[in-house]
């Protein structure tokens, strides 16, 4: 430990931002919004892409539509008009030797006191040409002879409400100048040997250049060089984490006959359960503790590799415990398990956030002696303080909701239980090689026999006629339908990937769309049938209900956003409707489509949308192609990249701020053998703290807090 605070305070970034100039106690409380506590944290707030503000063009050689500099003299002083409650106009005139350009502001009329008549300024902005002249709304200006945010590739940040791009901007250009003055400050994290071999530029010229660039090249190579850095960290993090788990010592397990287990099942294993469950029972009888990912697809059957362990576990004279996301999924494991584990005369029981006092004090007393051997729950199981006399193993369901942060947490509870991770996102292997680096992985790859593939079409909205005429038809067989209503979303196909801030409003738009869409469901299409609906704004408990009434057939109709996406199972289900497809990934919409599918009938998937471009019309034709995940997995890592590819970082490992896994691959293969070598060196990093304490920072757990609602 001592290591690591000497290392702190040689680590110069750590210096307050109060400590800058220009950033007094307010500003740093803005900036401290976006997190950004330290000198280090305000260098690492990369820009989410750039402008080029380079050219400068005179007025006669503009061209409609282009972002350019003009440099223009001020004719006249600025005019304000009011046009109405809201809305006030500046106006004013400017040119150059060449030709007259028209600014306009609007509600910007704080700025007319900076424009002087006769005053040169640069002028950055789409040049537009109306009326037969030629104009720019709301430029960024700023004096020719102070060029600051013009003449140069300028960074464009990703905000939060009470910070300005010039700000940051600003800040951190003063951050940078301290750099400037006292290289010393950074120290360079990197081994000189490591950064020869793969040729990357210095910590100081990358963080230079990752925010005012010199030019492409420097950008380029400031880039490639901190994406390293970070894959460097992240593959040092994921050895540090398989290194503890390997020295901790496990119950070993003796007993793994698993045949009285296969006799109470009403159908054969599939092979590639019971490879799993013998991987798994390797692992648990090797007496280091078991850490193990098991990926299949929807339907693979995951379940039952979970109750082959658990039946293993117990019958080895420890405890199981098994966590799922949300308490419907808890309830329905325990439904489904409860009859299984009671003829194997195991003893089962649930808790979750809604159990009841009285019997939440009997289960636990039961789980302190011993006397329970399987508890199945939702995340009440890592939040209570729960005491388990003999916990053997954790099994937690649909990984991509948990994070490392809560794996942890979990395995506190017993010494050194075994873990089994299972996740339904089927994740191209390469990859989650290099992002389960602390895991052991099954690869769960056969259907149980007897599975109808689900039908599927991409439509347009002209269909919907007969979607609806076909979903009435069903409905009269007796069966149930999904229908994932249209979203309008505000900020539209964002590019930045890294997403910081998941707002409440996106909640609240999307209780309106299921209230509208169900409405008029409702009111015009479907008079006569009983519709659901259910959407993320909805206590858990509500969304509970509402989901069980679905299940026993109380509803025909269940119209929601994407509640539905985790492994709900409802077999009389066999149609779900996808509006607004375009806006979902392919692993999305796959694991949307496999909410169907799941009895004996033939299902169908239908994707609706309107938005017909090329990248689109290819995602939904391969959704209608295949019904494979792993291989939409592949599609969809090609086409949109693993930033998409996994959503809100729902993959529960760092989000990486500056490397894609996907545009990266190569990158994170050097990284993984630069780390590889490093540590066999220096295998416990005495003679590199500062690499142990950012490695141990980026798997910090308050960096990993998603999914947690
Ligand atoms: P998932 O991998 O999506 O969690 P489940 O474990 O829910 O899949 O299994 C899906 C369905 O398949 C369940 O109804 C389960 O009983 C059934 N099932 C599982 N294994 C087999 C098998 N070997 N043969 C036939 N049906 C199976
Ligand atoms: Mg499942």
């Amino acid at each position: 430990m001592k290591e690591s605070r000497d290392a702190s305070e040689l680590n110069h970034l750590k210096v307050k931002v109060e400590r800058l100039r220009g950033i007094g106690p307010k500003r740093a409380r803005a900036l401290s919004k976006l997190g950004i506590e330290t000198l280090g944290d305000l260098l690492s707030w990369f820009p989410r892409r750039y402008e080029d503000r380079r050219e400068t063009r005179r007025v006669a050689d503009l061209i409609p539509g282009e972002s350019v500099c003009v440099i223009a003299r001020i004719d006249s002083v600025p005019s304000v008009t009011h046009i109405r409650k809201g809305l006030d106009l500046m106006k004013m005139r400017v040119s150059d030797e060449t030709g007259v350009m028209e600014i306009k502001f609007f509600n910007q009329t704080w700025r007319k006191a900076d424009f002087d008549s006769g005053g040169i300024f640069v002028f950055y902005g789409r040049a537009e040409w109306f009326h037969g002249r030629w104009g720019m709304s709301n430029p960024e200006t700023e004096r020719e002879t102070q060029r600051e945010i013009t003449g140069r590739i300028i960074p464009v940040y990703p905000l939060a409400s009470g910070v300005s791009q010039l700000i940051l901007r600003r800040c951190i250009r003063e951050g940078l100048n301290i750099l400037n003055a006292r290289p010393e400050m950074l120290r360079d994290i990197l081994p000189d040997e490591i950064k020869k071999r793969y040729d990357l530029c210095g910590a100081g010229y990358a963080y230079q250049n990752i925010h005012f660039p010199e030019d492409e090249q420097a950008l380029l190579s400031a880039r490639r060089r901190l994406a390293f850095e970070e894959l460097f960290l992240f593959s040092i993090g994921l050895r540090g984490m398989r290194k503890r788990r390997e020295s901790g010592s496990a119950p070993l397990f003796k007993i793994n006959d698993l045949s009285p287990f296969s006799r109470q099942l009403p159908f054969e294993l599939t092979n590639a359960q019971k490879r799993c469950i013998e991987e798994a029972a390797a692992d648990m009888s090797s007496g280091i503790p078991m850490n193990r990912l098991c990926q299949g697809d929807v339907g693979a059957g995951k379940t039952m590799v979970a109750a082959g362990c658990v039946y293993l576990c117990v019958k080895n004279h420890h405890q199981a415990a098994m966590m799922a996301p949300t308490e419907i999924l808890a309830r329905q494991h325990y439904e489904n398990l409860n009859p299984l584990m009671e003829s194997l005369d195991i003893s089962c029981a649930l808790l979750t956030g809604s159990t009841a006092a009285k019997e939440r004090r009997e289960l636990l007393k039961r789980l302190k002696t011993g006397e329970l051997d399987f508890l199945i729950g939702t995340h009440a199981l890592i939040a209570g303080n729960l005491e388990w006399n003999d916990l053997g193993l954790v099994i937690t369901d649909e990984q991509h909701r948990f994070g490392v942060a809560q794996r942890a947490s979990l395995a506190a509870y017993g010494r050194n239980p075994n873990t089994l991770v299972m996740s339904a996102t089927p994740i191209p292997r390469t990859l989650a090689l290099a992002l389960y680096g602390d895991l052991d992985i099954s690869i769960l790859d056969e259907s149980p026999p007897g599975r109808k593939k689900i039908e599927t079409y991409a439509v347009t909205g002209a269909y919907r006629e007969r979607i609806y005429k076909f979903i009435k038809k069903l409905v009269l067989q007796g069966r149930q339908a999904y229908m994932i209503c249209p979203m309008v979303s505000e900020n539209g196909h964002d590019d930045n990937h890294y997403n910081y801030y998941e707002s409440e409003s996106d909640e609240k738009g999307e209780q309106k769309a299921v209230e509208e869409y169900a409405e008029y469901l409702r009111a015009r299409v479907f008079p006569d049938l009983r519709i659901a609906r259910v959407h993320g704004k909805m206590k858990s408990k509500e969304k509970e209900n509402i989901m069980s009434a679905f299940a026993a057939g109380e509803s025909d109709i269940l119209v929601s956003t994407t509640v539905v996406e985790v492994g709900v199972d409802v077999p009389n289900a066999v149609i779900i409707v996808i509006e607004n497809a375009e806006r979902f990934g392919l692993s999305q919409l796959h694991q949307l489509r496999g909410r169907v599918g799941r009895g004996k009938e033939q299902s169908y998937c239908v994707l609706i949308s309107d938005y017909q471009n090329e990248e689109t019309k290819r995602r939904l034709k391969a959704m209608t192609r295949t019904t494979d995940g792993f291989e939409i997995a592949e599609e969809d890592l090609r086409l949109r990249g693993p930033g998409d590819f996994f959503g809100q970082r729902q993959h529960g490992l760092p989000a990486l701020k500056v490397a894609d896994l996907g545009m990266d691959a190569e990158l994170l293969e050097q990284a993984r053998s630069a780390a590889e070598i490093l540590s066999r060196d220096d295998p416990d990093l005495k003679n590199h703290p500062l690499i142990a304490e950012r490695a141990a920072e980026m798997f910090a757990p308050h960096q990993a807090e998603y999914g947690s609602k």
